[in-house]
């Protein structure tokens, strides 16, 4: 069962343009904001593309994202590709053909990579992402800006990788609700609330943009949760936020649940809801459109930026290996290779009346500002 306050039918234009106006807002506020249906669901939406023109601009800016191995330490009860789940094809992809994405990435002006993988707190996987962070720099001139997104490791790790050259990190934090992430992974050690919390204050302290997320539409999960999460991103002073919508995958212990699930139209919805709230919330952050939302709506990515995201992460990794990185079913885009799917993304953004920022970085204006406030 869907944990939904009951909606005030009463609610009016009036009601949402007031909210709308405002410069700050309450859990209830934002409560409201994400239940809206109907017109003022419209309403929001609009406004949410608005302020995204306003503050940071029609364009979209890429990040090409390489997926390079999908073995994982973690069990997360969500995942296709957790540890448990023995049916997986685990694949690791060579340094040379990490390499070649990233040259693919640098060639097609992409402006930025994001280096994600399942897992590895191995001192051997340190080396290697220190060594691979080296390469693409030189390959590029510098001119390529390097994501991660592989996970928690420790302030010594995420130092050195910084110091190498990454310069942006992306850790999920799924749910803010500590309770709520208990139920969705193992009590155990390697899967704790706190140290995940721990991990994105290092990564601030040291000097990322710092990105996180959750997922929308989780079983057990309610609306004061995902309101909760929306300020959590604003206390924390996030740069970067990818979220979208939880898709159950069969091969996870989370899909026994899978009858307590909104319709997977209305998790997309709500997804849409998020973006726009969060646009409106945080006006100068970076959010991406999730790969997530074209896996529901073959335009979700398209409708995610008309509605405040503007970032979306290509998928560069070679076609061969892009089906065995499933952390959910139905994975849009696994059959293509790069440059089908480039040429594919063009025609989409035009379609949402942006504008590639080719060849750019595309910074969080949010973290540039903040460092200006020192
Ligand atoms: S969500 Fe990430 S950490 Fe968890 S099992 Fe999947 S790949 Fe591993």
């Amino acid at each position: 069962m869907w944990y939904f306050y009951s909606t005030n039918l009463s609610m009016t234009m009036g009601n949402i343009s007031s909210i709308l106006e405002q410069s700050s807002f309450s859990h209830s506020d934002l409560e409201q904001l994400l239940q809206y249906e109907g017109d003022e669901k419209l309403l929001l939406f609009r406004k949410g593309g608005d302020v995204k023109e306003m503050f940071v601009g029609n364009k979209v800016y890429f990040r090409g994202l390489i997926e390079f191995s999908n073995v994982c330490d973690k069990d997360c009860y969500y995942c296709g590709i957790r540890r448990s789940n023995l049916s997986v094809r685990r694949y690791n992809l060579t340094d040379s053909e990490i390499l070649d994405a990233a040259r693919f990435a640098d060639e097609n002006k992409f402006g930025s990579v994001v280096l994600q993988s399942g897992e590895n707190s191995s001192q051997t996987f340190a080396d290697r992402i220190g060594n691979l962070i080296t390469q693409i720099k030189q390959l590029s001139n510098g001119r390529l800006g390097i994501t991660l997104s592989v996970g928690e490791q420790t302030e010594l790790v995420y130092r050195r990788w910084f110091e190498a050259g990454a310069h942006r990190y992306l850790l999920r934090i799924e749910t803010t609700n500590p309770l709520l992430y208990r139920k969705i992974h193992p009590n155990d050690r390697l899967h704790n609330f706190s140290n995940r919390l721990d991990c994105l204050h290092s990564l601030k302290a040291i000097g990322y943009q710092t990105g996180t997320g959750v997922m929308i539409g989780l079983p057990f999960q309610t609306v004061s949760d995902l309101a909760n999460d929306l300020l959590f991103f604003q206390q924390f002073g996030i740069d970067m936020v990818g979220m979208g919508p939880y898709i159950e995958h069969s091969e996870t212990p989370l899909y026994a649940f899978r009858h307590e699930l909104l319709p997977i139209q209305e998790r997309f919805d709500l997804s849409l809801k998020m973006i726009a709230v969060l646009r409106i919330l945080m006006k100068d952050i970076n959010i991406a459109a999730a790969t997530a939302l074209q896996a529901i709506d073959p335009l979700g990515r398209e409708k995610g930026i008309k509605v405040g995201a503007n970032i979306i992460m290509p998928n560069i990794t070679p076609g061969l290996y892009r089906n065995d990185y499933s952390l959910y079913e139905n994975k849009p885009c696994v059959d293509e290779e790069p440059a089908q799917c480039k040429g594919c993304l063009d025609a989409r953004i035009a379609l949402a009346n942006g504008e590639i920022g080719y060849g750019e970085w595309g910074d969080s204006i949010h973290f540039v500002n903040s460092k200006k406030k020192g």
